[in-house]
């Protein structure tokens, strides 16, 4: 492998790079979302908060050769590492294991890669990778543990720049001929399965990063660059002010707004139903700055904080206690574990008063309400938690 000289330098700050792995598939559909988003960055969300430690579990998993169980029930902050977490990071380790038996090494867990040959911020953690050189073989593994947005292998940018951060990091780069670059998303659903991989020559790679790569960063780098809305928005740190997701939004409304569906094209309905997708994402922004706002004790005008509704869960202990006073019964149990609050209820009186004993509603946090919902208002404002309270 040959990579060449650099070619794009210049204009971005090395704390703060714009142009990670992961933010690729949207600077390159946007080029302007470089210049929008510099210096902004999101407050991790609670799934984000999730992902992490996911990732965590899943690297100490492979380091330490232990599997997912063992961290059954261990709590992260205020993320429980949960059947569902267990589940899908044993997929990965498995899939990474299964890897790792065919490599003659180096690999790579959790490591930093910079694509160096490119420009010196673009950069990423690879979540895996490893190399079997005397086949000309490398793998790149990228966990997702996202439910909401499956995500394909085939082209995929974020894990094209792993592989050649990875191919510059590697001594002997220039014996790998093909690489494996594949997604694992458990939890999310995709036609392609669980696991997706693109296998492609190191040239396709090469070919890629000189003609989409690199163009896609000096057009990000121009004072002007255009911006493009689309699904990439989604994580966009600029999207709750981007004016053109707003135009996007407004000017097919705008035209045809006011006519009736039925009397709408197929392509006007699908320019529609466009439109709203990109207001799921500004609405989804707002609500998010909204929340954080109110939560802080700020005042929104016509918006409040309620109680998030939350089912009801058993509380710990609640199994051994049910079985001690009822049995082992069959009605009781699905797939070995107790059944839900409301599907026992329905079994007896004598363990419906036992389940209001034993369940209870978790705190699920806050969710905006307008207007006219008559849930309970939430007041964080300083003076009203502290109404009341004199000082010693
Ligand atoms: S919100 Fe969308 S259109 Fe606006 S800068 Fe970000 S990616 Fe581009």
């Amino acid at each position: 492998m040959n990579i060449q000289a650099a070619s794009v330098q210049g204009v971005f700050d090395a704390d703060h790079s714009p142009i990670g792995a992961s933010g690729a598939h949207r600077y390159l559909a946007c080029p302007g979302a470089v210049k929008a988003s510099y210096g902004r960055a999101d407050e991790p969300s609670d799934y984000a908060m999730e992902g992490t430690i996911a990732h965590h579990v899943g690297e100490v998993c492979l380091r330490e050769g232990k599997d997912a169980w063992e961290f059954h029930g261990d709590v992260f902050g205020e993320i429980i590492v949960n059947d569902d977490m267990v589940c899908a990071v044993q997929s990965y380790v498995d899939f990474c294991r299964s890897i790792m038996l065919g490599s003659t090494g180096p690999e790579w867990i959790e490591e930093g890669v910079t694509v160096n040959s490119v420009h010196p911020f673009l950069h990423g953690t690879v979540d895996f990778a490893s190399s079997n050189v005397a086949c000309g073989h490398l793998d790149v593994v990228d966990f997702k543990y996202g439910v909401g947005i499956a995500v394909d292998a085939d082209g995929n940018p974020q894990g094209r720049i792993y592989a050649m951060g990875i191919l510059e990091a590697m001594e002997n780069a220039s014996q790998v001929e093909e690489i494996n670059i594949s997604i694992v998303q458990p939890r999310a659903v995709h036609s392609k399965g669980p696991i997706r991989t693109e296998t492609i020559p190191v040239t396709t790679l090469l070919e890629w990063r000189q003609d989409v790569l690199i163009p896609g960063l000096e057009a990000s780098k121009q004072d002007d660059a255009p911006r493009k809305s689309g699904p990439h928005c989604r994580f966009c740190p600029a999207r709750s002010d981007c004016y053109q997701l707003l135009n996007d939004i407004m000017d097919p409304w705008t035209e045809f707004g006011a006519t009736d569906p039925d009397k709408l094209s197929n392509e006007d309905l699908g320019s529609l139903l466009t439109t709203f997708e990109r207001l799921g994402i500004l609405k989804a922004a707002l609500t998010k700055e909204a929340l954080g706002r109110l939560t802080r004790g700020g005042e929104v005008p016509n918006v409040f904080l309620k109680a998030k509704g939350t089912h009801r869960k058993l509380k710990k202990g609640a199994e051994a206690h049910f079985k001690k006073k009822f049995g082992n019964s069959d009605d009781m149990f699905e797939d070995r574990k107790l059944k839900t609050p409301a599907a026992l209820e329905k079994l007896s009186p004598e363990i419906k008063a036992e389940v209001a004993e034993w369940a209870q509603k978790p705190d699920g946090g806050y969710s905006l309400a307008f207007e006219g919902d008559d849930a309970p208002k939430i007041s964080r404002k300083a003076s009203d938690i502290f109404k009341g309270k004199t000082k010693d």
